[in-house]
């Protein structure tokens, strides 16, 4: 049986699916986590905006497998590498790429073979598993998911600042900013300066 979970970002798709498999036995299949694989890829060989078929041809070549919950990487466990804001912010480079999800969908159906699936993902219901005996659709309002997202990415040590810019004029938005970049401004000067004396010795 497979079970799908679409929804936007924030919705908590990824960790909800991942639960609901351990709990029903299911296989998890985290879509996600390759479109993050092959992004991260392409920026390993630096490729970019202007490179498409090369992204496509790269992603022929990679062997990307999700057992035990890591994700290998032509035999390297790149569950953490990808998992940057590095890739996430480049990872439009393979999701919107038809030739590299024509690649990666063909590797989905794969991967759940004839194995009780609960796979996670936009187009999980739609184009990956239309077949699929129980779809999801996983969702929140906009303020919960960004509330999420942002907890997501302050856990993951990125050291973000959230900045609500409702009924705020560009003014109002930039003196906001300003005043975060200018607390953070000495800490920066601080580091600056230990490092210029631990190379400079007086
Ligand atoms: O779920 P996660 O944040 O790891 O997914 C990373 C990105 O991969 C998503 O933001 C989306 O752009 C893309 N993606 C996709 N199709 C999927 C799963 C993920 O385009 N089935």
């Amino acid at each position: 049986m497979i079970v799908t979970i679409d929804g936007p970002a924030g919705a908590g798709k990824s960790s909800i699916a991942r639960r609901l498999a351990e709990r029903i036995g299911f296989q998890f299949l985290d879509t996600g986590a390759m479109y993050r694989a092959v992004t991260l890829a392409a920026l390993r060989a630096g490729l970019g905006d202007c490179d498409a078929p090369q992204i496509a041809a790269l992603a022929e070549t990679l062997a990307i497998d999700l057992a035990h919950e890591r994700t290998i990487l032509n035999g390297e466990d790149v569950s953490a590498a990808i998992r940057t804001s590095d890739v996430s912010a480049a990872v439009y480079l393979a999701a919107d790429n038809l030739a590299v999800r024509r690649r990666l969908v063909k590797l989905q159906r794969q991967i759940a073979g004839s194995r009780d699936t609960v796979t996670e993902g936009r187009d999980q219901g739609t184009v990956a598993f239309p077949q699929a005996e129980c779809k999801i659709f996983l969702t929140a309002s906009p303020e919960e998911r960004a509330r999420r997202r942002h907890a997501e990415l302050a856990a993951r040590g990125e050291g973000i600042f959230e900045v609500w810019t409702d009924g705020l004029g560009p003014d109002e938005v930039i003196d906001r900013l300003e005043k975060i970049v200018r607390e953070k401004m000495p800490k920066v000067e601080e580091q600056m300066s230990n490092v210029e004396g631990m190379t400079n010795p007086q």
